[in-house]
């Protein structure tokens, strides 16, 4: 157990001055939900108490709160099941209702953070629908790459979807576009949101652009020819149908 915290630790605090940038951590990670399962029959892990099936929360979150998120996660698996027309995943959810909670799990400035496609931790300020919306986006992804295709999927694509998804208002607004290639990796997009960069806009106008052409099929059709081995360009992919052809 010491091992996994310490693993969310490091995890978190990568993250730490990006909101949503999910982690995609190999094979050994051992994610609280191994932690959760390994105390069969218990409803606490950590320090976090289980308020349903894959949501924990901390003791100190108060009883309406915990009603609140309980519908904040409907709300947005319903969303996600809209978008993809169904949900494979099911990421167990650990909610912090304050800082001191959130400081355990070694965060500090970030909203959330999804690791792989089985666990979504939210601080206290992402207890909210567009923030949990997101984070399920990032796991269902996930889930439906599978653990050999994640990594082969670009920064702003996934964050695109994600912020296409979620509904935020921060992310809806039209920016001057940036080259997608300088937003592939998890370095060079955490790096561009530290310089303040509008990275959520222009990846969410990128993915909205080439998914309103294609639709959830073409999604489907994409992730279908990854997994067959496909070495494509998501560039080009999204360049062939998007009307924001010169990013
Ligand atoms: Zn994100």
């Amino acid at each position: 157990m010491v091992k996994t915290l310490s693993l969310l630790t490091i995890s978190f605090s990568i993250l730490s001055a990006c909101s949503h940038a999910p982690q995609k951590v190999n094979a050994t990670f051992s994610s609280p939900s191994a932690m959760a399962s390994s105390k069969s029959n218990s409803k606490t892990s950590k320090g976090m108490t289980s308020i349903a099936p894959n949501i924990y929360v901390d003791a100190d979150m108060p009883t309406g709160q915990r009603k609140q998120l309980l519908q904040i996660v409907k709300y947005s698996t319903f969303e996600i099941k809209k978008f993809f027309g169904g949900m494979k995943s099911s990421p167990n959810i650990y909610a912090c209702s304050t800082k001191k909670c959130f400081k355990k799990f070694g965060g500090i400035s970030a909203e959330a953070k999804t690791i792989n496609d089985d666990t979504v931790l939210l601080s206290y300020k992402g207890l909210n629908k567009t923030t949990v919306t997101h984070e399920l986006a990032h796991a269902e992804l996930n889930k439906r790459l599978g653990k050999s295709h994640w990594n082969k999927t670009p920064m702003w694509f996934d964050e695109g979807l994600a912020a296409y998804i979620c509904k935020n208002p921060k992310y809806a607004k039209t920016v001057p576009s940036m080259p997608l290639s300088k937003l592939t990796s998890h370095n060079q997009w955490v790096n561009a949101v530290h310089d303040k960069k509008p990275v959520y806009n222009v990846a969410r106008q990128a993915f909205e652009g080439w998914y309103k052409g294609v639709g959830t099929e073409g999604l489907k059709d994409l992730i279908a020819r990854l997994k067959k081995g496909e070495n494509l360009s998501f560039d080009k992919e999204i360049n062939s149908v998007n009307q924001y052809s010169k990013l």
